[in-house]
């Protein structure tokens, strides 16, 4: 038989270049390809945003130890159900219920590897012929690149720097539309580093509710504000508007290679739930690999 290299040549390289070519790893395999490589060892890699690969970020001890004991306990060699197991989405539920009007249950924690898996759910789960998301610019371009492989088209919204990255809220309200799905913000935002007001966050749930779409809140940087405004998570005002918030231990933790990341669904009206949003989370978990049990279960740093 003659294999038609046609045949597999192939659908998917077209999202995958799309997808990568607005990656910073995309970027930065770029460049470095094109260093001149007697000169390599002079070259500063300041887009290389990961400090743990410097000695003086490290993890605290105690989450060294949770990983050791989980491990050394012999009792989480195990697969983990899709959801995560059971103590982690407690703990986490827990601790991201402080200050928080309406309570989370464990049930509405999904345990992911890393934030970037997080995103990846509710990209896939969000896509459907047609749909758009809203998108900040400038943002984090991993959006952009599950967005293009899913062919979910993407439209952007400014965040303004006169007004200290605030959303422009008038553009968001222009360029969304009837199959508009959601608005994605990061809050402490990434790359700006701007932290959000609870009156800033009050208008974006308030449009969101008019135009009838959910937020996805990206708080990977969650802990980590630096400057005045206090740091407020867009889940307070779940009952104006659904949100999912999507975090990680990666960076307050400073262990991005330990990959545990988290879907919360604020959902207190129960719109996620009949829309079917949340089933198709589960769904989606069902069939993805799951972050590694052990590290699921060394919660207690948390
Ligand atoms: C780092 C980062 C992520 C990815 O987090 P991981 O847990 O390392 O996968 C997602 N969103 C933003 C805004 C980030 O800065």
């Amino acid at each position: 038989m003659e294999i038609e290299a046609k045949r597999w040549g192939f659908r998917g390289k077209q999202e995958l270049n799309a997808a990568s070519a607005s990656t910073v790893r995309g970027y930065l395999n770029l460049l470095m390809g094109n260093i001149n490589k007697d000169n390599s060892s002079s070259v500063i890699r300041l887009g290389h945003g990961d400090p743990s690969h410097f000695p003086s970020f490290k993890t605290t001890p105690a989450a060294e130890d949770a990983i050791v004991d989980a491990l050394r306990s012999a009792k989480h060699n195990c697969y983990a159900p899709s959801a995560g197991v059971l103590p982690a989405r407690r703990a986490i539920a827990d601790y991201l219920n402080r200050d928080l009007p309406c309570k989370l249950s464990p049930d509405d924690v999904y345990l992911t590897s890393g934030c970037t898996q997080a995103i990846e759910v509710v990209i896939n789960v969000l896509s459907r012929p047609g749909a758009n998301i809203l998108l900040p610019r400038p943002g984090f371009p991993y959006y952009e690149s599950r967005s293009a492989y899913n062919h979910l088209e993407v439209r952007h919204y400014d965040l303004l720097p006169e007004k200290g990255w605030e959303v422009d809220l008038d553009a968001v309200e222009t360029i969304a539309d009837e199959n508009t799905v959601a608005l994605v913000i990061i809050n402490p935002g990434n790359p700006c580093g701007n932290v959000f007001s609870y009156e800033q966050l009050h208008k974006v749930a308030e449009t969101a509710r008019k135009l009838g779409i959910l937020v996805i809140s990206d708080e990977a940087y969650d802990n980590l504000a630096f400057g005045s405004t206090r740091y407020v998570p867009m889940r307070v005002l779940g009952s104006t508007v659904p949100v999912l918030t999507l975090g990680s231990i990666s960076k307050r933790w400073i262990v991005p290679g330990w990959r545990l990341g988290w879907i919360v669904a604020s959902d207190p009206n129960s719109i996620l739930k009949k829309s079917g949003v949340i089933d198709s989370i589960a769904e989606f978990l069902n069939v993805s690999s799951d972050p590694a049990t052990f590290i699921q279960n060394s919660r207690h740093f948390l």
